[in-house]
């Protein structure tokens, strides 16, 4: 069996157990914008470091500004020449209001029709998860293909300078062959779809991409290493073998929705 399949496989396997560390997540009310949650943005930003840790990679909190949330930043570097890939989060959600619109609390996630309901679901906490979860997978099966970088910030909805000003500052120890800004909807299983979204940079894979063009163009990538015409295929195709389990398990068991 192709080491993709058993990954795949693994993932299947373990549906029930990704979709409780889903709903773990969501049922932090990290919304970004309120004082009153300051508290559980960290505890979420907290979650989503142990979760990356348990799957095999060195994970931090980083406090970048004093008024700011912490930026997630996790490494595993453990396939040299293979290319490195840059994942980009954001664990923040937006304020719930009007509550009472909503059929089920929104910090409580519920399924309906094969749907995810609760803040955040869709945006962005079922994404990074997903790529969490591969990466679990793939070290329980020799390990990822490529070396792996998140970096997942909590002022995402609150347009915040934290994660720009840590990645200009670190610019030199984040060159990265390509980039997933995992921040596009997974609805319907089409993430693809996003693609075709206009202004921002959605859940596709950028081979040698220096700009996430995602909210004011923040963030900002070292400029990759040059690699050679001859491995290229190869390369692109170990980045393809991970996104394409990152996407499978956030298509199959994030069925995942933000809205009411
Ligand atoms: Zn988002």
């Amino acid at each position: 069996m192709r080491m993709l399949d058993q990954v795949l496989e693994r993932a299947r396997g373990r549906r029930a157990e990704a979709e409780a560390a889903l709903f773990e997540l969501i049922s932090i009310p990290s919304v970004s914008a309120l004082p009153d949650h300051r508290d559980d943005c960290r505890r979420a930003a907290g979650w989503v470091a142990a979760r990356l840790r348990a799957a095999g990679m060195e994970a931090r909190l980083v406090d970048v500004r004093e008024d700011g949330h912490p930026v997630v930043v996790a490494e595993w570097l453990g396939r040299p020449g293979a290319p490195t890939l840059t994942i980009y989060g954001h664990y923040d959600v937006q304020p719930p209001d009007p509550v009472e619109e909503w059929r089920t609390p929104p910090f409580e996630p519920t399924v309906r029709d094969g749907f995810v309901y609760g803040r955040g679901a869709d945006d962005n906490k079922a994404q990074h998860l997903a790529s969490i979860l591969a990466i679990e997978h793939w070290f329980a099966n020799g390990g990822p293909p490529v070396n792996l970088r998140f970096l997942i910030e909590g002022e995402e909805e609150v347009g915040g300078r934290s994660l720009p000003d840590y990645v200009q500052a670190n610019a030199a120890d984040l060159a990265a062959d390509y980039l997933i800004v995992a921040d596009g909807s997974l609805r319907n299983g089409r993430p693809h779809r996003a693609r075709r979204s206009s202004d921002r940079v959605r859940t596709q894979v950028y081979h040698r991409t220096l700009l996430a063009c995602h909210r004011n163009s923040s963030l900002t990538l070292a400029p990759s290493r040059a690699s050679g015409a001859r491995c290229a295929r190869q390369r692109r195709l170990s980045v393809s073998a991970f996104v394409c389990t990152a996407l499978r398990i956030g298509t199959r068991f994030c069925r995942a929705q933000a809205t009411r």
